[in-house]
């Protein structure tokens, strides 16, 4: 698989290298308005590749992206410490329609896939942009929040993380949800596993809520200490890399511009999602509690708002 990322910076270059060590790709192209770093990034990853399956490794301009099976975008302004993600968004929106009509220029059959924040309203400009079919143009989501809370879950309880089917749903940002509804433990559902938990010292479901809030404050907290988020995005985005490359069809929550939700039409978030080669083969039903659901609701309609404030300057 051949792959483009606009934007070598932090979230750029950890993709590539998570991309490169896990051996999913033949090329990697990462393009960058600042050219010079794009080379520096390509030359610096290709010393590695000794060490990995041989891939070709380039750095330059948009050209790269001609022939490309997924266009990654991670350029834009990222948070400075206590700035919200719909803050980036002004500026944000315009370097992605920019960047989406020179992909488009070079490449019409790719698959996009946003990364830069805010994500949610970005993937829509991508979409509206592009003019792709919506399940070839998604976000990142909320899979880093998932990976999030199913880590803080599993690190509270003692448990492999891998063993925790835990889903943080709607918007990448202040608004999303914990789908603790449909959250469990090898089966069990998470409320029966607490109750039956003899854990000391543990709140029981009071640990879930706080354990919720951290994961939604992590990338403050991240920012706060070291200026940025990259590591964690970057396998992230990686395993999303894999499912398409092996077409794997696997439970991802990437944000897709919806059609088949009352209240929620043309708008994107993130809910479990199957992925394969072509993109987003399906969405799961959403199988959520009533309070959960209106949560949802209320999520989609703050991506809304934010995407009816800079629809008119794309
Ligand atoms: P960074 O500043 O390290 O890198 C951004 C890069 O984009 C820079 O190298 C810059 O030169 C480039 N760029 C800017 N405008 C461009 C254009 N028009 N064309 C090509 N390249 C351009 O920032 P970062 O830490 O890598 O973060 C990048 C984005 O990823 C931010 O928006 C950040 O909020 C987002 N992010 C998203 C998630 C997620 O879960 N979706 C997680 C972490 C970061």
């Amino acid at each position: 698989m051949n792959i483009s990322i606009v934007g070598a910076g932090m979230v750029g270059s950890s993709i590539a290298y998570a991309s490169m060590i896990k051996g999913i790709v033949n090329e990697i192209n990462l393009v960058d308005i600042n050219k010079e770093l794009a080379e520096g990034q390509a030359m610096d990853l290709k010393h590695g590749n000794p060490y990995t399956r041989p891939i070709v490794i380039n750095g330059g301009g948009y050209d790269l992206v001609t022939g490309s099976d997924i266009v990654i975008v991670t350029a834009g302004k990222p948070q400075k410490p206590g700035e919200t993600r719909l803050q980036l968004l002004e500026s944000n929106a315009s370097i992605m329609a920019n960047i989406v009509s020179e992909v488009m220029k070079r490449n019409k059959d790719t698959i996009l896939l946003i990364v830069s924040n805010p994500v949610d309203v970005l993937t829509w400009v991508a979409w509206k942009k592009s003019g792709l079919p919506r399940d070839r143009v998604f976000g990142s989501g909320t899979t880093l929040d998932t990976a999030r809370l199913r880590q803080n879950i599993a690190q509270h309880c003692k448990l492999d993380p891998r063993s925790v089917h835990a889903y943080v749903l709607g918007e990448h940002g202040d608004s999303e949800i914990a789908s603790w509804s449909t959250a469990n433990i090898g089966g069990t559902p998470i409320k029966s596993y607490c109750k039956e938990c003899k854990k000391e010292d543990c709140p029981g479901q009071i640990a879930l809520k706080e354990i919720f809030e951290s994961t939604k404050k992590a990338a403050y907290q991240i920012i706060q200490k070291k200026g940025s988020t990259c590591f964690g995005i970057g396998l992230a985005v990686s395993r999303i890399l894999e499912v398409i490359a092996g077409n794997q069809h696997s439970v991802l929550t990437v944000s897709t511009v919806h059609n088949k939700f009352d209240k929620m039409i043309n708008i994107p978030f993130s809910v479990p999602s199957v992925v394969g080669s072509r993109g987003i083969e399906r969405i799961l039903p959403l199988n959520i509690s009533e309070e959960e659901h209106d949560k949802l609701v209320n999520s989609a309609e703050i991506i809304e708002k934010a995407i009816n404030k800079i629809k008119n300057s794309i």
